[in-house]
């Protein structure tokens, strides 16, 4: 039997999909990086998944998992063929505990949808990639993915409260709060994996109580060290922000070309930031100091939103930037960085310079709350000068990056896309024990193989 034929045996009808249409859908995800399916699953049930896994095992077949395709490191491209298991048909958000704050979710849930629902319970699950009202929490999961309040709450790993998986053997694995009792904590080397150790069926996730009171600023300032000094100025208080974004110029001048936003003339950067509280006295608090801070840091002008459509336009500039970019440029490269906030000027200052050796615009904008920026580097794919030029001033991002103490993803994960710039920030013995993990979880090299780094079988 061909192994379709045994994966057919196994699966309800209808999960199958080896027709050139879905293969084709299913090639690749936001990057250029491009695969070939043999054969698409519509998951349903981990048991299914169980048995795919099985085959392929036996088989020596490689299994993707795949969430929305929101990746931006080609981590759910078939780069070597095999089985893609679509999790879009496995969306469930199975059960909500208001009392242990837990949700209990299959991986296709959209995170928006998890986030919608545990409100209804009055709690909040805080991670919010960009992408949320696409992605799902089994991508977020496999990317350990952060987002604009992670600065205040934290990224994905912070929430994840237990998981089953299926190991490369084909076993259903339990851990954290699916089997308290017999735990091996070394699982949860799976958050953040990419997809590379094993396929996830189901995660429990923690919510916390929502908070009910915010207010959001806007500031205009005279030039970036201002906006940075602000920003460090911020984090060293008890204000502790929600949300700290940063648009430096370039940026901004994108989003005023194509949009209505107006900004103050000879705005250099802006910063986008979200108070929250449970307690009014404790936001009134905290808006006193923030304005202070302000005017202590000769910050040139800021507004707190008056009211939601106010606030909204705040946002509508945050979200103008990366849509206007694609109208200034027919391609660039999205480098998702960190950098320590004392290092943060440094680094933008650098691109700048990288931006006149190589003739390319480079736009920096971004969580700047924990030095999460994105380094979007502006070419034309059919100009070779112009192609060659961004691979080469992104791999001095990325130079400059580790030189300054940061690191080459901040949550995009390295997939395809940074597999070749690992070195630069981990040493021979480093990646070798990152390979041992991976042989440890997966020696026949099933699972998305060729992400992050290659490994051989055995
Ligand atoms: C406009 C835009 C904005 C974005 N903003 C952010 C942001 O603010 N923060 C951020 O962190 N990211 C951001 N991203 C990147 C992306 O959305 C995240 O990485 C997200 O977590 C991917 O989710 P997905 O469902 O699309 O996963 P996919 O792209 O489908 O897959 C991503 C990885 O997860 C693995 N995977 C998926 N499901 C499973 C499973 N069940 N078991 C094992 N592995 C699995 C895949 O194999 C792959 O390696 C953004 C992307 C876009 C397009």
């Amino acid at each position: 039997m061909s192994i379709i034929e045994q994966i057919e045996a196994v699966l309800e009808k209808g999960s199958l999909d080896a027709s050139p249409e879905s293969r084709y859908v299913f090639r690749t995800d936001t990057t250029k990086f491009m695969g070939n399916p043999d054969v698409v699953v519509n998951v349903r049930t981990e048991n299914e998944i169980a048995k795919i896994v099985s085959i392929a095992s036996k088989n020596g077949v490689a299994v993707i998992a795949r969430g929305a395709g929101t990746g931006m490191s080609g981590g759910a491209v078939p780069i070597k063929g095999g089985i893609l298991l679509n999790f879009e048909t496995m969306n469930e958000i199975i059960k909500i505990d208001p009392k242990k704050k837990l949700a209990f979710v299959q991986p296709g849930v959209i995170t928006d949808d998890l986030r919608r629902s545990a409100r209804e319970f009055g709690l909040y699950y805080p991670p919010d990639p960009s992408s949320s009202a696409v992605s799902t929490i089994g991508g977020n999961f496999a990317e350990n993915a952060g987002g604009l309040h992670c600065v205040k709450y934290g990224v994905t790993s912070r929430y994840v409260k237990g998981f089953k998986f299926v190991d490369s053997s084909g076993i259903i694995q339990k851990c954290g709060v699916y089997d308290e009792d017999n735990t091996f904590p070394g699982a949860f080397v799976m958050i953040g994996s990419e997809g590379t150790l094993g396929i996830v069926t189901e995660i429990a996730l923690e919510l916390i109580d929502n908070p009910p009171l915010y207010d959001t600023y806007i500031t205009y300032h005279d030039s970036l060290l201002n906006a940075i000094a602000t920003v460090i100025k911020l984090k060293g208080t008890a204000i502790n922000p929600a949300v700290i974004e940063l648009i430096d110029k370039d940026a901004l001048k994108a989003a005023v070309t194509y949009t209505n936003i107006t900004l103050p003339e000879n705005t250099e950067a802006v910063l986008i930031i979200k108070l929250d509280s449970y307690f009014l006295p404790e936001l009134l608090e905290k808006t006193i100091l923030i304005e202070n801070i302000f005017s202590l840091m000769k910050v040139r002008e800021f507004r707190k939103a008056e009211n939601e459509d106010e606030e909204r336009s705040f946002w509508d500039m945050r979200k103008a930037v990366s849509t206007s970019i694609k109208k200034i440029s027919p391609d660039k490269m999205n480098e998702d960085i960190c950098v320590p906030l004392s290092n943060m000027y440094s680094f933008i200052e650098s691109t700048r310079d990288i931006s006149e050796k190589y003739s390319l615009k480079i736009v920096v904008y971004g969580h700047a709350g924990d030095g999460n920026l994105h380094v979007n580097i502006l070419f034309d794919k059919n100009n070779k000068t112009e192609s060659n030029n961004a691979r080469l001033a992104s791999e001095e991002v990325f130079k400059k990056t580790i030189e300054l103490g940061g690191n080459i993803s901040g949550e995009h994960g390295i997939g395809l896309a940074k597999k070749n710039f690992l070195s630069l920030q981990y040493s021979k013995n480093e990646i070798a024990f990152m390979k041992k993990i991976k042989k440890a979880f997966d020696p026949d090299n099933i699972f998305n193989p060729d992400k992050i780094f290659n490994v051989t079988k055995g």
